[in-house]
């Protein structure tokens, strides 16, 4: 063996922490005869060791590492002989550090499944199983450090096997600390028409499920609301009464083997599908299963259950669930019983409910695969607090307000930005208030003081708006700006490499103060100059135009023919009445109400309207997800051109379209026409793009196998709204 007589120490970056590391790292020392010790610091884990090869100690390291961690980085400091008698995992408060980082909610483990399904465990079946790698973490801690005392488990009592396991440096279960089991942990009941049920109450629910009904079920993070997934009539029930028309419902699995009886996954698909995180994976759905779930979409969102609590209850019932987030319409997801039952009593038939209590509610993640790219729609359970590693060091402590629709929050401090899980939009009280108390535990778990805020550009935002009324140091960061910053963040570009950087998504605020959406930019992190933009149109009624595709095409009849566009024929199909068609075209011509928007958005909407795939826009996005999902192999095109700064598409061409089937197909290949355009004009070639366009599929794919153009986009954060924050922290970071 290659020992020298010297001490080494390891710092170590990446996910470390809450993932079973310190007591692999003890488990490995001391195979190999090592002493040392190891710890939690702020910024990942140090390692201090003698008496080893310290080449083969990083080889093993480095291939042996738990599955939830990740190893982003590791210097090695040669230090004088120390004499260490043993190896110990010492505290994370040996150098007065608060331990930096509290890990994410976690779907089950493997580990943990064996255990529940072998009859001799002492955990067999039970529906509070976890350990170190997996179950309840952010969404029950109090306090900080993240320990037993500190979370809502601080309630329960160890029995004496559960105290060993848990002081035990080499069980899996060492420092659990939601550790439980039978004798210890918490209870669970069901609750119906006023009787309380404390037996039998997974077969219960799997007999009030076989009958059409609807339960709320307390799991994780939240409660979810559930039914059998392939009862139409249950699942258009809990659409009636969740107020929800056409939103999608995500579908969760018992296994992947059940799962593959209902869905068609790529290989792709199925790695994020089976991972520990358990997210859920938009999936192609195979016919004619979940009509009434998808409403239109050839996807569904669907996942593998990750809780002993859901695993119990597929024991008792031989079909998928809808568990969709316990909430009415948009506002967070209920986390407290009482909470819950007058919030969903009339919505749920009965309700699974135990007294571990949730700390926070946390949301399940959302991803979709393009090809083998990993494309996150919502980053929460398993995934967030989510920290990032720059290269680039904070000039000061940097925080990241959000936008409005699926908001979050990020602090920019060091070498790192830690995003929160996603909040929700800040439009109903319940969501302001997570989004408060989110905000207050992020500055006290990393125990921050901001030295500057950035917020959105828009004056309205509650997310502006709370910046400068709790705040002093606050500036503002255009929306579509924000959202190319977050690409350059997370890629760790040089921050003066120049790049042309394309956003494109919805609703931005924009810096002459209309709406912007359809944005080209010039420059560097510093300094981004809008260069080319979709030439802006009205939006007849503003929000009311968001929601009623048929104003976003009547403007462009009137910006096409004016007052002549009467005599359309599509002006018969809008089933607009003459009056109201004249006050709009009074609205569009004086705006009244009516604000210019290059949104790329709306016109996703408009041709999902023109498809006739949609009459109202009842959720976000759901116009572009229409599209791309009737998008066919082609190459054919809409014309446009590009004048001075304003690209002006066809519109009479996508108005007078005969041959609608290949309408989808079309618009997107013209979209990315659009972009090898605006490349091949600037001769650009770092490119960045960011904005929820950018979850299309076959867009994404034609703009990967552009030559000559390295090509930058968001993969560990949202490409949507929910990755702004980052975009806004990593500016202040960079500022000062
Ligand atoms: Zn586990
Ligand atoms: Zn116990």
């Amino acid at each position: 063996m290659n020992v020298d007589k010297k001490r080494f120490r390891l710092l170590i970056k990446g996910t470390v922490q809450g993932v079973g590391f310190r007591p692999f790292v003890y488990n490995l020392a001391t195979s190999l005869g090592a002493k040392g010790f190891v710890l939690n610091n702020a910024d990942g884990v140090t390692i201090e060791i003698e008496n080893v090869d310290i080449e083969k100690f990083i080889y093993l390291l480095k291939a042996k590492k738990p599955p939830l961690s990740e190893i982003e980085d590791i210097t090695i400091k040669t230090l004088d002989w120390f004499g260490f008698e043993d190896f110990k995992i010492e505290e994370s408060t040996i150098f007065g550090d608060k331990t930096p980082s509290v890990p994410p909610d976690m779907g089950i483990c493997e580990d943990c499944l064996k255990e529940f399904n072998n009859p001799s465990d002492r955990r067999y079946k039970y529906p509070f199983i976890n350990c170190t790698n997996c179950g309840p973490r952010y969404s029950i801690v109090l306090d900080i450090p993240y320990d037993r005392k500190n979370t809502t488990m601080n309630v329960f009592e160890m029995c004496e096997d559960c105290k060993k396991e848990y002081e035990d440096k080499t069980n899996r279960r060492f420092h659990a600390e939601a550790i439980s089991c039978p004798n210890c942990g918490p209870i669970y009941w069901y609750e119906k028409n006023g009787n309380i049920y404390k037996e039998n109450i997974f077969e219960l629910m799997a007999k009030d499920l076989k009958d059409s009904k609807i339960i709320a079920l307390k799991g994780l993070g939240g409660f979810h609301l559930i039914c059998n997934a392939l009862d139409e009539k249950a699942v258009r029930t809990l659409r009636e009464r969740k107020k929800r028309s056409s939103k999608p419902f995500a579908v969760m699995f018992k296994s992947l083997e059940e799962a593959l009886k209902y869905l068609e996954p790529t290989e792709d698909e199925i790695k994020p599908l089976t991972s520990i995180q358990k997210p859920i994976v938009l999936i192609k759905r195979k016919s004619p299963y979940f009509e009434e779930a998808c409403k239109g979409l050839s996807s569904v969102g669907a996942f593998l259950a990750y809780t002993g609590i859901h695993l119990r209850l597929f024991d008792f019932i031989d079909f998928p669930i809808i568990a969709t987030s316990g909430n009415i319409s948009d506002t967070p997801i209920c986390k407290d019983n009482d909470k819950a039952k007058s919030k969903l009593k009339d919505i749920a038939d009965g309700f699974f409910m135990h007294n571990r209590d949730i700390k926070r509610p946390v949301d399940d993640s959302v991803i979709k695969l393009i090809d083998d790219d990993v494309s996150i729609i919502r980053l929460a359970r398993s995934y967030a607090p989510k920290p990032i590693y720059i290269n680039t060091h904070a000039k000061a402590i940097s925080l990241g307000m959000g936008a409005f629709l699926k908001s979050t929050i990020s602090i920019f401090k060091n070498n790192t930005i830690i995003l929160s899980p996603h909040i929700g939009d800040l439009e109903s009280i319940d969501t302001i208030e997570h989004y408060k108390n989110t905000l207050e535990d992020f500055l006290r778990f990393y125990d921050v003081k901001p030295d500057i805020v950035v917020c959105d550009m828009h004056p309205n935002f509650f997310s502006s708006i709370y910046a400068k009324s709790i705040f002093s140091n606050v500036i503002s960061l255009q929306h579509h700006k924000a959202h190319i910053l977050s690409v350059i963040a997370e890629n760790n570009i040089s921050l003066d490499q120049e790049i042309l950087g394309i956003a494109w998504d919805g609703t931005g605020y924009g810096e002459d103060g209309t709406i912007w959406g359809g944005e080209f930019f010039i420059g560097d992190a510093y300094n981004l100059k809008r260069a080319f933009y979709i030439k802006p149109y009205k939006l007849i009624g503003n929000e009311k135009a968001i929601k009623d595709p048929r104003r976003i095409v009547l403007s462009f009849l009137f910006e096409l023919l004016k007052e002549k566009a009467y005599k359309h024929p599509l002006i018969e199909k809008l089933h607009f009445e003459e009056k109201e068609l004249k006050t709009l075209y009074k609205m569009w011509e004086n705006d009244t109400n009516t604000t210019k928007t290059s949104s790329m958005g709306r016109l996703f909407d408009m041709v999902a309207y023109l498809m006739g795939l949609t009459d109202v826009i009842d959720y976000e996005a759901k116009g572009a997800m229409m599209v791309e999902d009737r998008y066919i192999d082609s190459k054919e095109y809409y014309d446009f051109n590009i004048s001075n700064n304003e690209i002006i598409i066809s519109f009479e061409d996508i108005l007078g379209e005969k041959e609608i089937d290949k309408m989808a197909s079309k618009f997107i290949n013209m979209l990315f026409e659009i972009i090898v355009s605006i490349i091949k004009l600037l001769k650009a070639k770092n490119v960045v793009v960011s904005g929820g366009v950018f979850y299309n599929r076959p867009l994404m794919r034609k703009l990967k196998a552009i030559d000559g153009i390295n090509l930058f986009y968001n993969k560990k954060i949202p490409t949507g709204d929910g990755g702004i924050s980052v975009g806004q922290a990593f500016y202040g970071g960079i500022l000062c």
